[in-house]
């Protein structure tokens, strides 16, 4: 049976008290009735207990810190800057002091990429030729440096190519590379799906150098630059006009010299992380936001504000004996690509990975002219990408539940996968948050529901110097902060909803490889 709104409000003023008598919370946790409502019904009640006690106004002392931060560091936090390092030790302090296992994780980061002299493709047999650099081809941004002369392998391409853009699929799939002879260099048509893509399943295949060409539709036979938002293939990345393509492709055995003198300078961060030392270490519910900003100024609502909630939000939860464990994360370099995410999640087991139960991302959630975001884990708006893994929509009503509950509107936005939840997505890990919008411009069915002002942006100061603290919705910012307590709270008494990837790893014979991260929105 579900709790009243009005009869939960009081079960959980009583269970404020409560939450620090560990025992007096184990005990309703534990011996819930046998009915899957009635467990909802407790765990809705120590959810709405902690939504009470993470306030606003406590958050906003961590992002005049954040602020403090960015002032005393050249007016920034970026991933990088000083800013950035002493924005993770205030974090870091706070969460220590409350008693969480902190630990931080490696996050390599591009720093600068350099070419000395301009790339060289040759075809070395059949025939001798040299072709021109720029108008024939061009460096991919930011390839590796190398020098290699190797046979070209044609990848799935469309030839003659379609009369329809995106019709080629070459080396979208890893399948396209069966039968691919690592050493030689991969020769892939523009086309569907994004040239990271591509280029990755050409590393995995064992590739020497990848050469794009252009998919051969009028106003697509050129060569041209981009940033393919990569750094780490290790070899020489080039793109080709469509008529070199075709001419690559036109014999078998064709072999090339392909050189690129280039470097990209590293620079290394690190993601912070915080677990509890309660609660079972195999149900894991993770809750992560960004931590660093962008040059341009000093990041207080994107996103000191999802970190600054996030981390009030593991304060109030120190030491509470949840049945799940807790794991908080701050990551680095997001607005880089999602770095420190992606290689957070890469660097994990799959067995580490079938832990995590669920990841929740609060990315900017106090935006001035804000709409109540949620992402759309069900898919219902039917909008963009695809509903997010199974237990993403039951997220998703959780947040519902919260706002519902209190009459207040909010609406689905596109789970695209471009923020931090994007690597866990991917691998198949459920997700949810709250997003109240960036420099997209708020409609004026948006205004009647929610207020502020129609035609304007979100959030006017959006990757902006004025993205200080008078940047700050207090109201958003109390309202969903408490939000974030109430649902971290929730999945950390009851996974009501989230599948168990463990159990159904046990009884399948788990052979599929988890899926790969997604580009972030590279040129394809
Ligand atoms: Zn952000």
């Amino acid at each position: 049976m579900r709790l009243t709104s009005r009869r939960g409000m009081v079960r959980a003023a009583t269970l404020v008290t409560a939450v620090t008598l560990p025992l007096a919370l184990a005990a309703p946790a534990a011996t819930a009735g046998t009915a899957a409502s009635a467990a909802t019904g407790v765990s809705d009640v120590l959810a709405e207990a902690l939504a009470h006690q993470v306030k606003g106004k406590n958050v906003k002392k961590h992002l005049d810190a954040l602020q403090s931060i960015a002032d005393a560091n050249g007016g920034n936090r970026a991933v990088g800057t000083p800013g950035y390092d002493a924005s993770l030790a205030y974090v870091r302090d706070k969460v220590t002091r409350a008693g969480y296992k902190v630990s931080t994780t490696d996050v390599e980061f591009p720093v600068k990429w350099e070419e000395f002299s301009p790339s060289v493709l040759q075809q070395v047999s059949p025939e001798a030729k040299t072709y021109v650099n720029p108008t024939d081809f061009v460096t991919v941004t930011p390839s590796s440096g190398g020098d290699v002369t190797a046979q070209i392998q044609v990848v799935d391409p469309v030839i003659p190519p379609a009369p329809v853009p995106n019709t080629s699929t070459a080396g979208c799939e890893s399948s396209d590379f069966a039968g691919f002879v690592p050493g030689r260099i991969a020769l892939i048509q523009r086309g569907t799906c994004a040239f990271i893509d591509k280029a990755l399943n050409a590393k995995a295949a064992g590739a020497a150098g990848v050469i794009f060409f252009n998919e051969g539709q009028p106003g697509r036979t050129d060569p041209f630059e981009f940033d393919i938002r990569e750094w780490r293939f290790g070899f020489p990345v080039v793109i080709a006009s469509t008529a070199v393509g075709l001419d690559l492709a036109d014999s078998p055995g064709t072999v090339v010299h392909l050189k690129v003198d280039a470097k990209t300078t590293v620079g290394h961060a690190k993601n912070l992380i915080a677990e509890s030392r309660l609660g079972a270490a195999g149900e894991v519910v993770m809750v992560g936001a960004h931590l660093d900003g962008v040059p341009e100024g000093p990041g207080i609502n994107d996103n000191g504000s999802g970190s600054a909630a996030v981390l009030e939000t593991a304060l109030k939860m120190a030491h509470l004996p949840t049945k799940n464990r807790l794991r908080f994360a701050w990551w680095a370099g997001e607005e880089l690509g999602l770095l420190g995410s992606d290689q957070y999640v890469a660097g994990l087991s799959q067995a580490e990975r079938d832990r995590i139960r669920l990841y929740l991302n609060f990315d900017m959630v106090a935006s001035p002219n804000d709409v109540t975001f949620l992402y759309d884990g069900d898919d219902s708006d039917a909008e963009g990408s695809g509903p997010g893994p199974d237990g993403s929509a039951g997220i998703e009503k959780v947040f519902e539940r919260y706002y519902g509950k209190r009459g207040l509107p909010y609406k689905g936005t596109d789970f695209d996968g471009r923020s931090d939840y994007g690597a866990f997505i991917a691998n198949g890990i459920p997700s949810g948050g709250i997003f109240t919008g960036a420099e997209g411009i708020k409609t004026a069915e948006e205004a009647a529901r929610f207020g502020g002002t129609a035609g304007a942006p979100y959030d006017p100061c959006y990757h902006d110097v004025c993205d200080t603290i008078s940047n700050i919705n207090a109201a958003a910012l109390d309202r969903n902060a408490k939000a974030i307590g109430y649902a971290t709270a929730r999945y950390a008494y009851d996974l009501t909803g989230i599948p168990d990837r463990n159990a159904a790893a046990r009884t399948m014979s788990a052979t599929a490889a988890p899926a790969r991260v997604p580009a972030h929105g590279a040129a394809s």
